[in-house]
């Protein structure tokens, strides 16, 4: 197969950019949870451990705003976070993907 490293890099940094001013959105919301205004970009889907945060993702693209409390709540444990506080944090974040597109 023929690659064109060319063209796919230059796809790969317009991507990473398009990744960081997401997060940048996201970072401009306030809390789901409390609404405090010091949020987090937290990934519903994880970059994972060793993985390099460099490398553009569409992951970013699964972010939410939640404050450092929350976000370490909701990792703790994720469904018992989405029943206590009565929210769908997939539906957020695609709520968020939405506005941000239209
Ligand atoms: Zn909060």
């Amino acid at each position: 197969m023929n690659m064109d490293y060319t063209s796919q890099s230059q796809t790969k940094s317009i991507t990473k950019e398009a990744g960081k001013e997401y997060i940048k959105y996201i970072k401009s919301k306030s809390c789901l949870v409390c609404a405090n205004q010091l949020v987090d970009a937290d990934h519903l889907l994880t970059i994972g451990m060793g993985g390099n945060r460099k490398k553009p993702t569409w992951k970013d693209y699964t972010c939410i705003p939640l404050c450092r409390e929350h976000h370490t709540e909701r990792h703790v444990n994720w469904k018992k976070f989405e029943e206590k506080y009565r929210i769908n944090t997939w539906q957020e974040a695609f709520k968020l993907l939405l506005e941000y597109v239209i």
